[in-house]
């Protein structure tokens, strides 16, 4: 039997009727950009996080990009991000000619390491990026106090991470601005791309509204550049479907999280494998469940063999892409995040997964490891 890393038909089955009927809804009402559909969204997914504020865009990547034009990034600036990451969290820093400034992960969490931060700090940092990845949020109270200190702007990405909390509060809403993304592998995902800027303040507001429409405030007047980015009607409509499933999926991915723990202590797997952490205070909502896995590259021939799904998010840290080769970072820099690239393996767990399927997961790798003892 096939396990596959994601299966969005099966999600599709269960909510069928209520996406087509809204989609059929806005096709009638004809209202395709912007308009109440996504002024709606915007307000179901701010009571949801628990911030004032959110405005729709048109990806993840967008909501970056956007966050950091509206902060004031100019050519020069620097902004703190991590390298183990979607390319993304910094080609965003490089498009506006920024530069980004990589700082390792924790080994445990594989998120920032906030004691490596200051060092890296200097007068021309502008921001830091933290990244939630995988599902979880970052060190965001050790994060914001370095960063408040130094009078630094923190920009969440929480494009992995809807859902996800820490002491109660929610991924997006630690920092100055948020960014979702509705990429359809996410936790909630779109009928195409979509994002989100999840904010407290207003003034940030009204320059994320103004910069996906061009930078204008009133229809064909300019106070700034901005571009076309805005997340449309149709999606919005879908997404705020999905929105009352979201938990429930986040629920089941946390419980294929426990049973996947069970199954690999019970098959004696520990000194093979090492098991996703999740950290005190944090609820992990596993847009991807990623163990660290000696020999991983022949495990990966095994599982394709056996038609297991998995897949390597992500296999060469950003500081040594070649597109990144002029920042003059050499391997050895981030010991941390080169390692995990080297072991880090993403397993099928998305919600609908039978405890069937997780077994046959667990037993291949199983078979893997002590073929080979
Ligand atoms: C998906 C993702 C993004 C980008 O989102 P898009 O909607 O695909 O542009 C950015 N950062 C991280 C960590 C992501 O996983």
């Amino acid at each position: 039997m096939k396990v596959p890393l994601l299966d969005l038909k099966a999600q599709f089955r269960q909510i069928r009727s209520d996406v087509l009927s809204v989609i059929e809804a806005v096709c009638d009402e004809q209202g395709f950009i912007l308009g109440q559909r996504v002024e709606d969204f915007e307000t179901a997914i701010a009571a949801y996080l628990g911030c004032r504020y959110t405005v729709g865009v048109a990806s993840g990547s967008d909501a970056l990009l956007l966050s950091l034009m509206a902060v004031g990034l100019e050519p020069g600036d620097e902004v703190l991000t991590v390298p183990f990451t979607f390319f993304s969290t910094a080609g965003v820093v490089s498009r506006l000619q920024g530069v980004p400034v990589f700082v390792d992960i924790q080994p445990d969490t594989l998120t920032m390491d906030p004691d490596q931060i200051e060092r890296r700090l200097t007068p021309r940092t502008k921001a830091i990026i933290p990244v939630h990845l995988f599902g979880q949020c970052a060190n965001m109270e050790t994060i914001m106090d370095v960063a408040n200190h130094h009078g630094v702007k923190v920009i969440e990405d929480a494009c992995q991470s809807i859902g996800a909390s820490r002491h109660g509060c929610k991924a997006g809403t630690f920092g100055h601005a948020g960014c979702l993304s509705f990429f359809p592998s996410k936790n909630l995902g779109g009928i195409g791309d979509g994002g989100l800027v999840a904010m407290n303040d207003r003034d940030l507001r009204e320059q994320i509204l103004a910069l996906r429409v061009h930078g204008s405030r009133s229809d064909y007047h300019h106070d700034h550049i901005g571009l076309n980015s805005r997340l449309d009607a149709l999606g919005a409509a879908v997404l705020h479907v999905k929105l009352r499933y979201l938990d429930g999926w986040n629920d089941k991915r946390a419980r294929n999280a426990a049973t996947y723990e069970r199954l690999f202590t019970d098959a004696g797997l520990g000194e093979h494998v090492t098991l996703p952490m999740t950290d005190s205070g944090n609820v992990h909502v596993f847009n991807q469940y990623t163990i660290r896995a000696r020999a991983r590259d022949a495990l990966m021939a095994h599982l394709k063999e056996r038609n297991i799904g998995h897949r390597v998010y992500y296999p060469v840290p950003l500081h040594l892409q070649e597109c990144y080769q002029p920042l003059g970072y050499q391997k050895g820099d981030l010991p941390v995040s080169e390692r995990a690239a080297q072991e880090a393996l993403s397993l099928p767990i998305y919600p609908e997964l039978t405890d069937e399927q997780m077994e046959q997961v667990v037993a291949s790798i199983g078979e893997y490891y002590f073929g080979h003892a």
